[in-house]
Order: structure tokens, then sequence, then C-alpha cells
């Protein structure tokens, strides 16, 4: 079965662009995968840890046929593959794999919550997917991305597009 997934990412290590033009490609060398859209990069202001460089952000429409532990794995092990290390929450990375949706999936468990947790509440997730997925509706919320996006708060970290394309 297909399944069209979201997925956001992010780099605020090293040469950011290129961090986050590596992962696309691994997840697009995958048979089980393919990267259906990408959106426009943005540079964002860290949230939660403030003392760090800012990030490059963005996401992307994927059609898969894994499951979503199977497809969670597949991210973790990018991660992983790119030499993210873990230290502090929320903190300086290499580069960031999150799904967003998995098609109209609710999964709440110990390792994996979709739709993404925050994703309702964070600019830079939600400014990147307008672009590729407006009209989307949340499963649980029951509005659509562009929704969302235009019931933030104007107020909170900034987010502005990024010269520079993918
Ligand atoms: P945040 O969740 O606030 O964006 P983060 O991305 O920094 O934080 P990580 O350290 O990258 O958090 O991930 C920790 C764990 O989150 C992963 O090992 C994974 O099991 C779990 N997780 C739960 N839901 C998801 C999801 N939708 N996408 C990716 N990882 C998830
Ligand atoms: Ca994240
Ligand atoms: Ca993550």
């Amino acid at each position: 079965m297909t399944t069209i997934v979201h997925i956001g990412f992010g780099s605020n290590i090293g040469d950011r662009v290129s961090n986050c033009r590596t992962a696309l490609k691994y997840l697009d060398d995958s048979e089980k995968t393919k990267i259906l859209k990408v959106s426009s990069l943005y540079l964002t202001e860290p949230v939660g840890f403030k003392e760090q460089d800012w990030f490059i952000n963005g996401a992307a429409e994927i059609s898969t046929n894994m499951g979503p532990r199977e497809f969670l794995d597949l991210l973790l092990g990018t991660e992983k593959k790119m030499g993210r290390e873990r230290v502090i929450r929320w903190g300086p990375r290499i580069i960031d794999l999150d799904i967003l949706f998995f098609g109209d999936k609710v999964i709440a468990s110990q390792s994996l919550v979709v739709p993404h947790t925050h994703l309702h509440e964070r600019r830079f997730v939600l400014e990147p997917l307008a672009e590729i997925a407006p009209g989307k509706v949340h499963p649980v919320l029951g509005k659509t991305v562009r929704e969302l996006l235009e019931s933030l708060p104007e107020e909170g970290e900034e987010v502005t597009r990024y010269n520079g394309d993918i």
C-alpha cells in the first residue's frame, strides 16, 4: 500500500543546505520511497534552546510503501549515518528528520507520535509545509495546514525564506 507522508527536515551545523540535500538524497535512494515535492528552504530562529545557530528548515512530500515504523527507522538511520549525536534536547544538529503526517494515520506510541506533536504550533514547520500541502487536513485537529498557519500568533520565532534553492 502506498502512503503519502510529509516530513520536516532541519540542520544548524556545518553546511546546512548541503546537509538537507544529502538527507533528501538518502531518503530518495530507497526503493520503497519516492520524493514527490520539496518546499523552499527557510532560515529559522531556534526554538527552545536559544544559544545555537539558526536553522535551515524545509518540508517534503514522499510516497512510500513502508509502514510508519519502518519509515521512522529510515529517518533515524539517515540521521545516524550523517553523524547526528543527541546531546542537548532541542540542541544543535547536523540533521533532524521528523514525520509530520503519515497519510491520515493517528499514532501515539512511545517511540512515534503522528501527526507530529508540535506541528500545529511551529511556524518553521507550517510555513514550508503550507507551500507543498496547504489543503492537507490535520486528522486530529480537523484543520488544514493553511488554517493552522494562519491561526499562529504573530509574535514568536522568526522564519524567513532562504535565498538559495535545494
Ligand atoms: P521534537 O520532537 O520536539 O521536534 P526532536 O526532533 O529534537 O524534538 P529527537 O531527539 O530528534 O527530537 O527525537 C527523539 C525521538 O522522537 C526519536 O527517537 C523518535 O523515536 C521520537 N519520535 C516520536 N514521534 C516522532 C515523529 N513524528 N517523527 C520523528 N521522531 C519521532
Ligand atoms: Ca524535530
Ligand atoms: Ca526529530
